[in-house]
């Protein structure tokens, strides 16, 4: 399956913006009143994005996009969970929106956490879920200088795979070729956000 034109723009779209943001010449959005009327008329994202609950991941600011640009889920540890497929339906179903990204961030709590093991707490199957992302990581990681990157690189992967396979909606308009979904780490030392090349290699790139 390959990114369809219009997921490829909108992925040309954020990474631009992410460009313009790592090199702190963001477009500084600012809104007049009437320009919030107009807005809150309507809305056409371009993209859905699952992200971390994290303070320092926040999508329209790492995007550089502006309001009505995109639809999100924040959970911690960027997980497939019901909230996340509520958004998903309504990205698809109501908006169309050509792109779904899944985006892990270096320093994320949620995975660093459960490197150790899991010692219990909130969050039931979804730290278990990040739990596998962890186990899978080991079995990949080659020292132990690159095991948390692989770690939240595998926790992003196993995101989609996950709503990949869940999301009657996104499984739909993947088949029909009205969405792609991709998956992306953002590294927050740097300001950049890098795709995940295994998740084009799974749904393909024009
Ligand atoms: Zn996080």
């Amino acid at each position: 399956m390959k990114l369809t034109e219009r997921a490829d723009e909108a992925l040309n779209e954020l990474m631009e913006g992410n460009r313009r943001f790592r090199e702190g010449s963001p477009k500084a959005y600012r809104y007049s009143p009437s320009d919030l009327l107009h807005i809150s008329r309507n809305q056409t994202p371009l993209a859905g994005i699952i992200a971390c609950a994290d303070s320092r991941v926040s999508p329209e600011l790492v995007f550089d996009q502006p309001l009505g640009s995109i639809f999100a889920s924040r959970v911690p540890g960027n997980v497939a969970s019901d909230s996340a497929k509520w958004m998903l339906d309504l990205a698809v179903n109501e908006f169309r929106v050509p792109l779904v990204m899944v985006m892990g961030h270096t320093g994320c709590l949620a995975v660093g956490q459960l490197l150790d093991g899991d010692k219990g707490g909130a969050g039931g199957l979804h730290r278990f879920s990040v739990l596998s992302a962890v186990y899978r990581a080991k079995t990949k990681a080659h020292d132990p200088g690159e095991f948390y990157l692989k770690a939240v690189e595998e926790n992003v992967q196993q995101t989609v795979e996950h709503l990949a396979r869940d999301s009657y909606s996104l499984r739909a308009s993947l088949i029909d070729g009205t969405t792609s979904i991709v998956g992306s780490v953002y590294h927050m030392e740097t300001g950049e956000v890098k795709i995940l090349e295994s998740t084009l290699e799974m749904y393909g790139r024009c």
